[in-house]
């Protein structure tokens, strides 16, 4: 069974078993504090399992994309070296909501592996909840009696809480699971060890495919355990990992799912798979790594400096590594792999295809500058082994590599071994240690749980409407981040926009009849809307008036309504290859990265200015649909951006040609902008460009400050035509400076004529010596100057420029040939005028701090010299 008939099947029968299929949520997770990937199929359902949104079906499934590179499901340092981890792969998963549980759970998934993928029953095991005292749970009996329907009493096993009780994270949705287990060892190695002792014992062989969780607890912040409002299912199966068994391989890598791209890699490096282990291992790394930064990319998650992006730059990176020191990749590889990909995997997954070009171009880029910073450390590396002369190499020094030059310390230990050098790997770990608490106390936070004021089940959004509204506090949490303690509010409902779509959240105050708090921003996390203030109301149930900061919420929508007719602007001067790539729109001005493969220019920028104030001229009014579907939102011809999650209700935003799907506020007319003005135009990275801009009063001041400036600059110049009077400034200062120019150096020639004829020989040396008072050029031409001029020359002058003492000597060759050398010289007498410098053989130079030691530092120097030229 080829891998998208594996997919299909699963698919198929749940939907035979009324369960609606759903898309994949983005790979990328956006307002989720807790997690920056989707790491399990359940992420997107999580306000469901909370209660925080109300379910939309009773059964559900999909497959998802799920990347488990960081935080609690972290299988990075495992992929390519076993064959069954991956960082990114898809969870095949159905739920119930509330619907069915245990029974149905265990039947359906055991009818759909044993009759739809006719799986071997005598190699399947399961595991049960052996139950735990400590959180008050008992023995899962009753999914042990529905397995016992179907299994020998000796292939159901009883796992304890590491393995049969799942959960997300620290805090949040939990329960107890029953995970599937398929043996597929030879059958001679079956007869020595019966796979019942195998079962999560980490054999590669002996293999977890699936996991039933039972979601019916909520984890809290003390580590209690509380109901949750109803009974769920939240099953994931290894999409992967099926396909393995279904085609009857040993390695994920050995399915149709990985073959083709192992397959090009081994045509690229010329590398047989199969042959050598470690270029196994380093086929496998990359055929992975491909897919989770191909992945990210579509995702609108592009390599960066900083968390999710530093993520995937990290991924990368270990993929580029690998290829390097094993498959002796030493140009680009990976971009050229993103085509095979996406002909094999766009089918299912459109936003691929449709980010190719990028993909490739963002990868190529990070490739090649990582190859670069590959050879830096290279070299970096060898002055570090030179100098510790077979000894360790510092943990220090490793580290240093580490950090700064993102050299992996497998790869310094790798080289160091080559050359019979250990690396410090103790000391190496405490310095990562060191720098692990010291980002994890910059980033420490103490979440409280939800204290619940009334119960709601969504807190709506009015304030597309309206600026102030009547509301209640249903729950509050202290957070304490920093040392500094705020507490965030979730209301009945709210006129106060969330941060979210790039839209800084809004400010304002909340009032009851005794209190006035301020609301110093506000968030948007799994759904909910989070007021912060830095207080909490004495009485948290009183009723309160919200006020939200209008000025700034007008600036904001005005400036979110400007960003709409920049993408609009940008596709008509640029071409519809332009796409929203990320914005940041608050009260201040906006920004608007877009993918475009060249610098803009200047007359495009103009011309991008000019569309956009015509818009705003038009004044076309607001007109939008806050409940349409994703079909009218198509037909509508509505922009929509990759790795959003949209609901199935979208709000169509509107203004003359520009149609955008968006949650924003806006501006109520295009007029209300005012002006618009383009502040600058930069690369971000590989293939995206960033665009900032104000409007507005900030506008106007803009042009303020440039009409200012000429202002100025008309005063100065004594002249209304000021570029044509600045022009001629600059063209006398030329004519000036080569004035100035000939003039010194016929004062250099004549001075250094008079030097030379005027300075008795001494022991057959001309030899100049004395302090002066010269421009540093002078200083230099003259020394060259007498050098073209004296046949034996020591040329010894301490020079003195605005305070500043330097030494300065110039040799003819022969005086060299005695064995002087003017740099060492140098920086020896430079010691008496407190500095340092050196230079050459026959020239060098010193600058110090100490004036009162220039005559001194001249005599030693002169000293130096005659001594080895006299002997
Ligand atoms: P394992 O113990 O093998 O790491 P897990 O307990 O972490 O698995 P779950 O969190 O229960 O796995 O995820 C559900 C299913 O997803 C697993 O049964 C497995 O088939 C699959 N899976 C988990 N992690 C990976 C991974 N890194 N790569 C591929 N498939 C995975
Ligand atoms: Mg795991």
């Amino acid at each position: 069974m080829d891998s998208n008939k594996v997919r299909q099947a699963f698919l198929d029968f749940f939907r035979d078993k009324q369960h609606e299929i759903v898309p994949s949520a983005p790979m990328v997770v956006k307002n989720d504090p807790t997690l920056m990937f989707t790491n399990a199929g359940m992420n997107q359902f999580k306000d469901i399992f909370l209660g925080n949104a109300p379910r939309k079906y009773p059964r559900v499934a999909d497959t998802q994309k799920c990347l488990r590179v960081s935080g609690k499901h972290n299988d990075l340092e495992e992929v390519g070296h076993d064959t069954y981890h991956h960082t990114m792969f898809e969870m095949l998963g159905n739920w119930s909501y509330g619907d069915y549980f245990k029974k149905e759970a265990i039947e359906w998934a055991w009818e759909l592996l044993t009759e739809v993928y006719k799986l071997d029953k005598s190699r399947m095991y399961a595991t049960v909840f052996e139950g735990s005292d400590e959180d008050g749970v008992a023995f899962d009996q009753e999914a042990y009696d529905y397995w016992k329907q179907f299994l020998p009493e000796d292939h159901i096993i009883r796992g304890n809480k590491k393995d049969n009780f799942w959960e997300m994270g620290e805090t949040g949705p939990c329960g107890p699971c029953s995970e599937i287990h398929f043996d597929l060892r030879d059958a001679d190695e079956v007869a020595k060890t019966p796979g019942r002792d195998m079962v999560n014992m980490g054999h590669p062989q002996v293999i977890e495919i699936w996991n039933l969780v039972f979601m019916q607890f909520n984890r809290k912040a003390n580590g209690s355990l509380e109901p949750l409002p109803a009974k769920n299912v939240d099953t994931g199966m290894g999409f992967e990992r099926l396909c393995m068994i279904l085609q009857g391989k040993k390695s994920n890598y050995d399915t149709d799912v990985f073959q083709p791209t192992i397959s090009r890699i081994a045509a690229l490096s010329g590398k047989e798979y199969g042959k050598d282990e470690k270029c196994d291992v380093a086929m496998r790394v990359i055929a992975d790594h491909l897919r989770a930064i191909s992945f990210s990319i579509a995702d609108g998650q592009l390599p960066a400096n900083a968390k999710a992006g530093y993520v995937i730059r990290r991924i990368l990176r270990r993929a580029v590594r690998y290829g390097y020191t094993y498959l002796g990749f030493t140009e680009p590889f990976i971009c050229k792999l993103v085509d095979g990909l996406v002909k094999q995997m766009g089918h299912q997954f459109p936003e691929l295809v449709a980010q190719q070009h990028l993909i490739e171009r963002v990868i190529e880029e990070e490739e090649t500058s990582f190859l670069r910073t590959l050879a830096t450390g290279i070299n970096l590396l060898d002055g570090v082994i030179k100098k510790s002369a077979n000894s360790k190499i510092s943990g220090k020094d490793a580290f240093v590599l580490y950090d700064t030059y993102g050299f992996p310390i497998d790869l310094t230990e790798l080289i160091a071994k080559e050359q019979g050098v250990e690396v410090d790997i103790e000391e190496f770990e405490k310095e990562l240690q060191v720098q692990k608490e010291r980002s994890r106390n910059a980033a420490s936070q103490d979440i409280d749980d939800w204290q619940e004021v009334m119960p709601i089940t969504e807190s709506t959004f009015i304030g597309y409407d309206t600026l102030t509204a009547d509301v209640r506090i249903a729950r509050y949490r202290r957070v304490k981040s920093k040392n500094i303690v705020t507490y965030q509010l979730v209301f009945d409902h709210t006129p106060f926009y969330g941060n979210s779509g790039g839209q800084i959240g809004d400010t304002g105050y909340i009032e009851s009849i005794n209190e006035k708090i301020d609301i110093i921003a506000t968030e948007k996390e799994n759904g909910l809307i989070i007021h912060i203030a830095k207080q909490l109301p004495e009485n948290p149930a009183a009723e309160f008036r919200a006020v939200v900061n209008a000025d700034a919420r007008t600036k904001a929508a005005n400036n979110h309504t400007a960003t709409h007719l920049v993408d609009y602007a940008l596709r008509t001067v640029l071409g519809t290859h332009v796409e929203q790539k990320g914005s940041m729109v608050g009260p201040v001005g906006l920004r608007f990265d877009f993918s475009h493969f060249q610098k803009v220019t200047a007359e495009e920028l103009r011309e991008v200015e000019r569309l956009v104030n015509k818009l705003i001229r038009e004044n076309h009014p607001l007109k939008e649909n806050r409940e349409a579907t994703m079909v009218e939102a198509e037909a509508a011809g509505a922009i929509m951006l990759f790795g959003e999650k949209y609901g199935d209700k979208v709000r169509i935003v509107n203004f003359g040609p520009s149609t955008e799907l968006c949650g924003g506020t806006h501006a109520s007319a295009t007029g209300n902008i005012g002006l618009f003005k383009i502040i600058s135009e930069s690369a971000i990275s590989a293939g995206v460009r960033r665009i900032e801009a104000v409007t507005g009063e900030a506008a106007e001041n803009m042009v303020y400050t440039a009409q200012d400036m000429i202002s100025s600059l008309e005063q100065l110049v004594h002249n209304p035509k000021v570029v044509q009077a600045i022009e001629k400034i600059v063209e006398n200062n030329d004519s000036l400076s080569r004035e100035i120019a000939d003039m010194r150096k016929e004062k250099v020639e004549s001075l250094a004529k008079t030097l030379a004829e005027n300075t008795p020989l001494r022991s057959g040396v001309t030899l100049i010596t004395h302090t002066a008072h010269h421009t540093p050029e002078v200083m230099k031409d003259l020394a060259f100057a007498l050098r073209q001029k004296v046949e034996r020359l020591v040329m010894v002058i301490g020079n003195l420029h605005e305070g500043k003492p330097t030494l300065n000597i110039m040799l003819t060759d022969n005086i060299v040939e005695c064995g002087v050398d003017a740099g060492a010289v140098v920086r020896e007498a430079a010691k008496l005028i407190n500095g340092g410098g050196g230079g050459q053989k026959h020239y060098a130079t010193a600058g110090g701090k100490n004036p009162d030691g220039l005559q001194a530092a001249v005599d030693k120097a002169v000293e130096l010299i005659m001594a080895k030229v006299i002997k």
